[in-house]
């Protein structure tokens, strides 16, 4: 059986920025040790269907996991190696919070070895960062970046967003130059996402003034943003190897490659998603529930849906095409078989003369267009999208 990734969702945070839509908040100190305890019953029950004797990568997300204590950190470690055996090259990321991470969390981090950290920094220009409701500046993230490095951290990811309020193409590219500088060996760079989920989203859609909405740039600009991103990037020795990615040269994340190549993961906690195979080959997705309260009372995840060989195949090209390396068509032509991937054949045809896809012999790729419309080239496989 092969290893799979776990991935670890810790919903704390300080305070609530005002473009988040992930599933966190800022709860009571009390609620932490239920948490806990709960993630350590949910690895003890997931032992029952989960047949993977060990794990290759481990990703703490959020929320905030920089705020667990030390002591969580090693109850949670200590639970995760009783039932998998985490193998000497697993990759194991934290993601941090500038200024909120303490020495001695630090430390016990490292202990339980922990060899990759990512922080969400989303801006170096202060203005911009105060603006979202981050609560460091450039420099505590700087300071942050250097201490992981000189405790002997190699890997470290930076997350920015582009589109925040005040953010202008050359502020942006301070960001950016100030991001290289760092010498972070990988960063994800995001596009502000406009919708309902978040305070800020909400405010822009209803044309309000709260959270500095009118400061946010124009949907042109942000794609400008993006393109500077992926050109500075590349100058800087990080290449584009996902829509949102970037890194030096084998810096590539592991575990999140896990995703965009279906292969299996499980996710504990708050809002996890999980993708698990069956004996059989098929694929098994599930979600635990959004709220913390209802996650402690059970995590939820008891409704596990079989995806449909149609349903797989959609997710091959929509989850694959993010990739910069693309999809192969003979890999995909092997899994589901020729018959089934001939209505797709004419898709690329059409998307490749609309210049948002590329293809090289037997390799399909989006273009630079198309990495920018990728959510209308991705519809295009859905078998339900209309024609
Ligand atoms: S720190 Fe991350 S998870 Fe927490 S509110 Fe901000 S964006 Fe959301």
């Amino acid at each position: 059986m092969d290893p799979i990734g776990l991935y670890l969702s810790v919903p704390f945070c300080r305070s609530k920025c005002t473009y988040c839509n992930f599933a966190s908040g800022v709860y009571p100190a009390s609620f932490m040790g239920r948490y806990v305890q709960r993630l350590c019953e949910d690895m003890l029950s997931a032992k029952q269907f989960v047949s993977a004797e060990s794990v290759d990568s481990i990703y703490w997300g959020g929320g905030t996991p920089s705020l667990l204590s030390p002591q969580y950190f090693r109850e949670l470690f200590r639970a995760i190696r009783r039932q998998w055996n985490v193998l000497g090259h697993a990759e194991i990321t934290v993601e941090c919070a500038p200024g909120q991470l303490a020495e001695e969390t630090l430390d016990a981090m490292l202990e339980c070895g922990v060899n990759r950290i990512s922080f969400g920094v989303q801006s170096f220009m202060d203005q911009e960062a105060r603006a979202a409701g981050r609560l460091h500046t450039r420099a505590i993230a700087w300071e942050d970046i250097c201490r992981v490095r000189q405790k002997g951290v190699s890997r470290v990811n930076v997350d920015l967003i582009a589109g925040l309020p005040y953010q202008t193409q050359a502020s942006w590219q301070e960001s950016l130059d100030v991001l290289a500088e760092t010498g972070a060996d990988h960063t994800s760079i995001y596009m502000l996402e406009v919708d309902d989920d978040s305070r800020l989203g909400r405010e822009v859609l209803n044309g309000g003034a709260r959270y500095s909405a009118p400061e946010v740039p124009s949907d042109d600009a942000i794609a400008g943003m993006y393109l500077t991103a992926i050109e500075t990037l590349a100058r800087r020795g990080l290449e584009q190897y996902e829509i949102s990615n970037f890194a030096r040269c084998g810096a590539e994340s592991e575990h999140n490659k896990k995703y965009w190549l279906r292969k299996p993961y499980l996710g504990l906690g708050v809002d996890a998603h999980s993708m698990l195979r069956t004996e059989d080959g098929g694929c098994l997705r599930f979600a635990a529930h959004e709220g913390l309260e209802e996650y402690l009372k059970a995590p939820g995840w008891e409704q596990r849906q079989r995806l449909t060989r149609q349903e797989e195949l959609e997710e091959a090209w929509f989850l694959g095409l993010r990739l910069n390396a693309g999809v192969d068509l003979r890999k995909l032509k092997a899994e589901f078989g020729a018959e089934a991937l001939s209505d797709c054949l004419c898709i690329i045809e059409d998307l490749v003369e609309e210049g948002l896809l590329e293809k090289s012999g037997e390799c399909v790729r989006l273009t630079q267009r198309g990495r920018l419309l990728s959510n209308d080239v991705f519809a295009r496989f859905l078998v339900s999208a209309p024609a």
